[in-house]
Parts: C-alpha cells; sequence; structure tokens
C-alpha cells in the first residue's frame, strides 16, 4: 500500500470538495466545486464525478497507483450497498453513488458519513493516532460525531451510529430539528447559540454582535463570535460559557457509555472559539469523580480542520486492508 493513493471527496452543502491524498495521508492536489442548490441527484452526482474528473485530469499520478475513491456524504449511508439512505440537505437519497462512480471510473469506492470520515481522518492521520477507542464530536451548524472502536469505525445496524448531536440532554429544552427537545445540537450548536443571542438582545441585554453584523442580525457565524470574545463581549462570553459546559456534560456522558482513550473537538465552532470553550469543557471532564481512579481521558482540539473529511475518506481503505 506504500504506493497507494486515494481520492477523497467531501459533499457539503456549500461546496464539494476533493483531493488526492497518499497512503500516508499527504494531500497532492485538491479542487473544489460549488454544491448545486436544490437539484436533483443527477446534478449532484454531475458535479461530485467533475471533481473525481478534475483530479485525475491532472495526472500527478499513475491512474493505476490511484487504490480507491472514498466519499463523506452528510447524511447515512448504507456502506455495505454503497448506497445513501437520506442526506437533508443535498438531493442524493436513496442514490447508489458508489456503484454509479465505480461503474464510471472503474475505481473502488467507498461511501460513508461525513462526520464519521473527520473522525476517521483524526484518528490515523491525525491528533488521535495513538488511540484505539475515539470520540469525535464536531460543533458547527450542527453538531456531528463518530465512534471508533478498536480502531474501526463503529455505524451501527443501518448504518446511523454516532449521531451524537441528537442525544437528549434536557427532557424539556428547547425543540431540535430532529423533532426531538433538549438535544445537545438544540442546545450548544452554532444555530442554538444564534437563538440564544437573538433571544437575549429582545430582552434588553447588550452585545457587540450587532454592530460586528452590521445590523444584519440573522446568521451569526462563527467568526463573528470569535471577534466578540475578542473584544471582551459579555453576553457572548455568558453563553459561550453556558455551552460549553453543556459540550462538557455530553462529553462526560460519552466518556460512561464508550470510556474512550480520547475525545477529539472539531467543527467551526471550536475552530473560532475553541481556546475560550476548551477549558470549560475540559474541566466538566476533569471533574467526573466515577472515573477519579482511572486515567483520564484527553479532550482535545482537531487538528486537521476543513481536511478531515478528504483525510478520512482516503483512510478508510486502511480499514478495508486491515479488515480480516
Ligand atoms: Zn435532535
Amino acid at each position: 500500500m506504500k504506493d497507494a493513493y486515494f481520492i477523497g471527496i467531501d459533499v457539503g452543502g456549500t461546496k464539494i470538495a476533493g483531493a488526492l491524498i497518499s497512503a500516508q495521508g499527504r494531500i497532492l492536489t485538491r479542487t473544489k466545486l460549488s454544491s448545486p442548490k436544490n437539484a436533483h441527484s443527477s446534478q449532484v452526482i454531475r458535479v461530485i464525478a467533475g471533481v473525481i474528473q478534475e483530479i485525475l485530469e491532472e495526472k500527478r499520478v499513475p491512474r493505476k497507483a490511484i487504490k480507491g475513491i472514498g466519499i463523506g456524504i452528510p447524511g447515512v449511508v448504507d456502506a455495505t450497498r454503497k448506497k445513501i439512505i437520506t442526506t437533508p440537505n443535498i438531493g442524493l437519497s436513496g442514490v447508489a453513488l458508489g456503484r454509479i462512480l465505480e461503474r464510471r471510473f472503474h475505481i473502488k469506492t467507498l461511501l460513508e458519513n461525513d462526520v464519521n470520515l473527520g473522525t476517521l481522518g483524526e484518528k490515523y492521520f491525525g491528533v488521535a493516532k495513538k488511540a484505539r477507542h475515539v470520540i469525535g464530536l464536531f460543533p458547527g451548524t450542527g453538531i456531528g460525531g463518530g465512534i471508533i472502536i478498536n480502531n474501526q469505525l463503529f455505524s451501527g445496524a443501518h448504518g446511523a451510529a454516532g449521531e451524537l448531536g441528537h442525544m437528549t440532554l434536557r427532557l424539556n429544552g428547547p425543540l431540535c430539528g430532529c423533532g426531538h427537545h433538549g438535544c445537545l445540537e438544540a442546545l450548544a450548536s452554532r444555530w442554538a447559540i444564534e437563538r440564544d443571542i437573538h433571544k437575549a438582545v429582545r430582552e434588553g441585554q447588550k452585545t457587540i454582535i450587532k454592530k460586528l453584523v452590521k445590523n444584519k442580525f440573522g446568521v451569526i457565524k462563527s467568526g463573528v463570535l470569535k471577534e466578540a470574545l475578542k473584544r471582551n463581549d459579555r453576553t457572548t462570553k455568558r453563553i459561550l460559557t453556558e455551552k460549553s459546559m453543556v459540550i462538557g456534560q455530553a462529553c462526560v456522558s460519552l466518556r460512561h457509555i464508550f470510556d474512550p482513550e480520547m475525545i477529539v473537538l472539531g467543527g467551526g465552532l471550536i475552530e473560532a472559539c475553541g481556546y475560550f470553550m476548551l477549558p470549560i469543557i475540559k474541566r466538566s471532564v476533569a471533574s467526573d469523580r466515577f472515573f477519579n481512579k482511572i486515567e483520564p481521558c484527553p479532550v482535545v482540539a482537531s487538528k486537521l480542520a476543513d481536511d478531515a473529511v478528504l483525510l478520512g475518506a482516503a483512510a478508510l481503505f486502511k480499514l478495508v486492508n486491515a479488515a480480516p
């Protein structure tokens, strides 16, 4: 496998990114195209194939050295049948994407949930290389997760495991996009923070965020939260402290369920505000007396950032080769 190369694809709601990656996790070339909006599956497939075609046309390595194409999908995937079961934000539900691409490119193609791949990327090429049992938690616009047990991804009976953002933390908490109340995502994702800042403003609390978004007070991106923290905005600090405590509480529960060697935190919110949030999250995890006499469980920020899914897509082939 030493001279093997892989194509990693990260299918997102706004862009479809691709990279040519060596077996050692080095990115040789990368490209991206915009995701078509409200498009039919055939159009989305055309864009994904376009990204792969572009990488192949660069001819950085001989075609026969490319041993696989790994694809990260924002949804539930039937990895065995190489089929997408459901993707809420992009029109690929029900599509046997793996088979379609294999017929077109004659290269082995594997599909997996994108956040699962992000966690796998960190395990094989990032911050969790030495750990066999890893939990990935990625608070961004929503909150995704990934579970690695014994160096293998755990995706459950139907490919839907690891949706850690939808664990219930408050029985009568706010409504989540999934239809339940009090999910981690409804409490501590970027959209939950946005909702709470809007509410604080309605209640008359002062915040610099209104000025930072130039009174376009709708979406509040993670970068704006970072800037507000930098300017010592009290409302932002209060809300992010509370959210960090909720994420910490989720990490404590995850530790009780999985006893991982490491919890990796990534995603846009952590990338932007991790320096403020991580110490609070770590304190929550360290204060769990149940684990007093057991080795500590490090809570660590992702190392690969935006490349985690692409590199995880290449790492998928390591799992296939390691499998008995
Ligand atoms: Zn939910």
